[in-house]
C-alpha cells in the first residue's frame, strides 16, 4: 500500500475549476468569505431548515455531487474534482451538508443498484436537499454484526408490496428525513446475509414512528425508528429480492472510503485550535507546544492519506479494505486533537454553553463529546482493526 506512486500535481483544468468554485463561494456565501462563520443554532429544526436552503443554493451552482452523472444534477467528474470542492468549502468554513446521507451513501447505492425509474424518481431531489434521506441499517441487536438484523419485510400480495415490522436505532436525522434506505429480512430461513432485501421507505407512511434519542451533547441528531406494518410498494425494492446484503456493501464502501468530509472538518478544527492556542498563550507552554505540533502534523498526515487514496481511485484502482485504515486513523487523530483543545482551555474545559467566561461558548466541549462517537459510527474501530488484520495484513481469521 505504501509503494503507490502519488501524483496529484494539478492540471490547468483543475486549477481553473478550483478558481471557479472559489469565486462562486466568494460571491454567494451567506457569511463573509474568509472572515465570517456560519450561524450557530440552538434549535436543530432551525439549523436543518437553514442548511437545506444553503445546500439548495450550492446545488444550483452545481457544487454538490460533482461525481454524479450530469442527468441527475452532477458534473460526471472524478474524485479529484470532488476533493477540490471539499477543500474550497473548508476554506470558506462551510458546514457539513445536511443531505450528506443522500449525497454520499444513498445516491451512489441507487446509481449502482436502482432501476432507471428509481434513479429518475429519487436522484434529482437529493442534491438540492428537496428530499432528505436516512440510513435504516442498525438495530438494537445488529450493529457491528449488521447481518443479524431482524426487522421483517413480509409480502403483501394483495397490495402489491411489503409490510415492515421491527425496529431500527441510531438513525441520524430520521426525524427530518423524507425517505429511508432500509435493510429488512425477507427470508428468515436463509443464511444470515442471504435473506435480506433493500428498500426505499417513505418516512411519512402510516406505521412508521420516529422517536428522537437525547445524546450526551444534549442534541437529538439520531433516533429510534419503529415499524408497525408500514407498507412499501414493490417498485420501491432496491435490487433483487434477498440481494440486500450486496446492495448494503455499496453503501458501506462509500461510508468508509476516502474521507474529504472529515478532512475538511478537521482542517477547520485545526485552524480554530491554533487560533484558540494563540488567544490563550498556549504557544508559550512547552507541554502544549508539542501537542499542538502533533495536531498539526496529524491533520497534515490525514491529508496525505486522503491524497494517496484519491491517487489510487484516479488511476482506476479500488480502495478496498484500506479505507478501514483511513477511518481508524482519523477517528483516533480526532480524539487527540480534541483532548489538546481541552488542555488549551484549561480550567474552562468543563464549562458548557452560555458561560460568560467560557471561550468559544462551549463549541469545543460539544465537539469533544460528539467526536467520542467517531470510533463507533461507520463501523467501530475494533471492527476496522479486524478488517485491516485479515484483509490488508493477511493475518489468520479466528477459528469459529
Ligand atoms: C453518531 C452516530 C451516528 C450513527 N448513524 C447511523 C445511521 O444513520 N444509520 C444506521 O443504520 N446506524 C447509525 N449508527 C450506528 C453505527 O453504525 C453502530 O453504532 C455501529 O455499527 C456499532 O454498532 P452497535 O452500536 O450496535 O455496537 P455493537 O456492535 O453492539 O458493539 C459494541 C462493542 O463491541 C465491539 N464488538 C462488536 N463485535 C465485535 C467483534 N466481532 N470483534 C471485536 N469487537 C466487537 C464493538 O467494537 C463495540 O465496542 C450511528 C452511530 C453513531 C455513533
Amino acid at each position: 500500500m505504501l509503494a503507490d506512486a502519488m501524483d496529484l500535481s494539478p492540471t490547468p483544468e483543475q486549477d481553473a475549476f478550483r478558481l471557479a468554485c472559489r469565486r462562486w463561494l466568494e460571491a454567494n456565501l451567506p457569511w463573509a468569505y474568509g472572515t465570517g462563520f456560519p450561524p450557530h443554532f440552538d434549535d436543530l429544526a432551525e439549523e436543518v431548515a437553514y442548511l437545506r436552503d444553503w445546500q439548495a443554493q450550492l446545488a444550483e451552482g452545481r457544487w454538490v455531487g460533482v461525481t454524479w452523472p450530469e442527468q441527475y444534477g452532477g458534473r460526471g467528474a472524478g474524485a479529484l474534482l470532488h476533493y477540490i470542492v471539499q477543500e474550497e468549502l473548508a476554506r470558506a468554513r462551510a458546514p457539513e451538508l445536511v443531505g450528506r446521507i443522500g449525497i454520499n451513501l444513498v445516491g451512489p447505492t441507487l446509481l449502482a443498484h436502482g432501476t432507471e425509474e428509481q434513479k429518475a424518481r429519487w436522484l434529482p431531489d437529493i442534491l438540492g436537499a428537496r428530499t432528505l434521506w436516512c440510513q435504516l441499517f442498525s438495530e438494537p441487536d445488529a450493529g457491528s454484526d449488521l447481518a443479524a438484523l431482524s426487522t421483517r419485510a413480509e409480502r403483501d400480495e394483495a397490495a402489491g408490496g411489503w409490510r415492515i415490522t421491527g425496529q431500527k436505532v441510531w438513525t441520524s436525522y430520521a426525524q427530518f428525513a423524507d425517505w429511508g434506505l432500509l435493510l429488512a429480512r425477507t427470508d428468515p430461513t436463509a443464511k444470515k446475509q442471504a435473506g435480506i432485501t433493500a428498500f426505499a421507505l417513505d418516512m411519512h407512511a402510516p406505521g412508521v414512528e420516529v422517536r428522537p434519542l437525547r445524546q450526551i451533547t444534549d442534541e437529538r441528531d439520531f433516533n429510534e425508528v419503529f415499524f408497525d406494518g408500514a407498507f412499501i410498494p414493490d417498485d420501491q425494492r432496491i435490487g433483487a429480492e434477498h440481494d440486500g446484503w450486496r446492495v448494503s456493501q455499496s453503501t458501506l464502501t462509500h461510508e468508509r472510503g476516502t474521507n474529504p468530509r472529515q478532512l475538511v472538518i478537521h482542517a477547520q478544527l485545526l485552524e480554530e485550535l491554533l487560533r484558540l492556542a494563540l488567544e490563550h498563550g498556549a504557544y508559550d507552554d512547552h507541554r502544549l507546544q508539542q501537542r499542538l505540533a502533533e495536531a498539526y502534523v496529524e491533520v497534515r498526515l490525514f491529508q496525505l492519506h486522503n491524497w494517496r487514496s484519491l491517487s489510487r481511485i484516479e488511476s482506476g484502482k479500488p480502495l478496498g479494505p484500506e479505507g478501514s485504515a483511513l477511518k481508524l486513523y482519523w477517528s483516533e487523530m480526532s480524539k487527540r486533537l480534541h483532548d489538546t483543545a481541552m488542555a488549551v482551555l484549561g480550567d474552562a474545559a468543563p464549562l458548557w454553553w452560555g458561560a460568560d467566561d467560557n471561550p468559544g461558548g462551549g463549541r469545543w466541549q460539544r465537539s469533544w463529546l460528539y467526536y467520542q462517537s467517531a470510533s463507533v459510527f461507520a463501523g467501530t474501530n475494533e471492527i476496522q482493526r479486524t478488517i485491516i488484520g485479515e484483509r490488508v495484513l493477511g493475518l489468520p481469521r479466528p477459528a469459529k
